[in-house]
């Protein structure tokens, strides 16, 4: 779980298939090619921790 392993398997997933959330590892059915995530939660979770520019963006304009 938060690997990149586990975003990498879910990217190369066939559709229609089950796969892991790589932020939280619950299984879920893979609805189209860009479902990587059990929710828009998770995949924004995921990119913000490794995306730190963007955590801080958001974080400067929830502050404000
Ligand atoms: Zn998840």
């Amino acid at each position: 779980v938060g690997s990149i392993e586990a975003y990498e398997a879910a990217d190369s997933a066939q559709v229609g298939s089950e796969v892991g959330c790589p932020h939280c590892g619950v299984m879920f059915k893979k609805r189209n090619a860009q479902h990587k995530f059990c929710c828009a939660k998770h995949r924004d979770a995921w990119h913000n921790e490794r995306d730190p520019k963007r955590q801080e963006f958001i974080e400067s304009r929830k502050s404000k």
